[in-house]
């Protein structure tokens, strides 16, 4: 029963949950793509939680500087290997993280074949893992499958307006392919998979570089640069704080139950870029000023998340609201060295 589970899990259900299970002795852990913003942080909550864990990255858009602590630690592995090719390496594990994908989309349109073998060839290659370790295993999925929505907010049961030939179809057909992948290994194999629908995500450790709205806006302003809106800026996006959302993947793959539908993580909070640049530039002294350029094809229009299946199933529910999120964001880029933010070569 999911409501019994719901209040066993409670409070800080996704530590306790996890923990509970290293207690078990299930305590092997694979992230894919955990050099990345999300992976990393995943890596460092498991290894507190007493995990092995194995990082698996070809550090495309991933950093080593991310996994800089967390490779001090005995208990950690990384592996550097490109999930488009079959992982032959004979590690078992309890539970797999498929957080390998670049999530921003200059980084995803760079190399658009790529970006979709990654989620096609990736999403088969780490389910055959799973497979033959009987381990549990969640996809990083994203909202980005809903599109350009028409509707708002998003439920999970809105199946999407998405263009299969644009700039964006790479990543969002892609994304949308390894949930089915996933959904056809469950039937198949009876593979205990989780999918998250990831909202966007935004926190300490996230790459300067990355050509995201938050790190671009945060960044431009610390620089006195221009604040570089595109279309109108009437576009919205909810936007989760990075702790928010590792406990809700976290709390999504231990919490009992059989949850392999999709399920919504992100932050309801709705805001337009004009807000989310007002926002900042009244938390940053800078000479900035807005600036405004085209809209870039198929940019979505709105984004919200309905979190109803995840606070039922999960009890789960955002608690850091953009302001604080963003005062944590913004020092964190502050103290983040030019060092720091080059990407490591492939
Ligand atoms: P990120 O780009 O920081 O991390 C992705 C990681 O995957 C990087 O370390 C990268 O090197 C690695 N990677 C990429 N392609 C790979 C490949 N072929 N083989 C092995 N490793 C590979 O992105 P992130 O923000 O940490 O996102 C993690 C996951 O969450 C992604 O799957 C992304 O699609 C999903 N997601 C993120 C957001 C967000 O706002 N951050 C939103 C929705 C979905
Ligand atoms: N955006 C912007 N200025 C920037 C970067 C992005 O106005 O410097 C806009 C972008 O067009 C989109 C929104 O901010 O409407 C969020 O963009 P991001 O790349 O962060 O994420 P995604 O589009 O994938 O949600």
């Amino acid at each position: 029963n999911t409501v019994t589970e719901f209040k066993r899990l409670k409070p800080s259900a996704a530590s306790q949950s996890a923990r509970r299970a290293a207690a078990e002795k299930q305590r092997k852990v694979l992230i894919a793509g955990g050099a990345g913003f999300l992976g990393s942080r995943l890596c460092s909550r498991y290894l507190e939680y007493g995990y092995e864990v194995t990082c698996l990255d070809n550090l495309s858009t991933g950093r080593l500087c991310n996994l800089k602590q967390q490779s001090r630690n005995p208990k950690f592995t990384f592996i550097h290997h490109d999930v488009v090719n079959p992982i032959n390496q004979k590690g078992r594990y309890d539970f797999i993280f498929n957080m390998a994908c670049p999530a921003s989309p200059p980084k995803y349109q760079s190399d658009p074949i790529q970006t979709m073998k990654t989620s096609i060839y990736g999403a088969f290659n780490l389910l055959d893992v799973a497979r033959r370790s009987n381990a549990k295993i969640l996809q990083a999925s994203t909202s980005e499958i809903y599109g350009d929505p028409d509707v708002t907010p998003q439920t999970e049961r809105y199946q999407g307006n998405v263009n299969t030939v644009g700039p964006r179809s790479c990543y969002d057909e892609g994304k949308r392919a390894a949930e089915s992948i996933f959904h056809d290994h469950r039937e198949t194999y009876g593979t205990d998979i989780r999918i998250a629908r990831i909202f966007n995500t935004y926190g300490p450790g996230m790459d300067p570089l990355d050509g995201r709205v938050v790190s671009n806006f945060i960044n431009q302003a610390l620089d006195g640069q221009p604040i570089t809106i595109y279309g109108d800026g009437s576009q919205s996006r909810s936007f989760c704080y990075l702790d928010d959302m590792v406990d809700g993947l976290i709390t999504l793959m231990h919490t009992p139950g059989t949850h392999f539908e999709p399920i919504n993580i992100g932050n309801p909070d709705e805001f337009t870029m004009v807000e989310l640049a007002n926002l900042i530039l009244k938390k940053i002294t800078t000479l900035s000023r807005i600036t405004y350029s085209d809209l870039p094809e198929d940019d979505p229009k709105q984004r919200r998340p309905d979190i109803s299946r995840a606070k039922k199933y999960l009890g789960w529910a955002p608690k850091i609201g953009l302001d604080q999120g963003l005062d944590r964001t913004i020092a964190y880029f502050k103290t983040e060295t030019s060092q720091d933010n080059l990407s490591n070569p492939a």
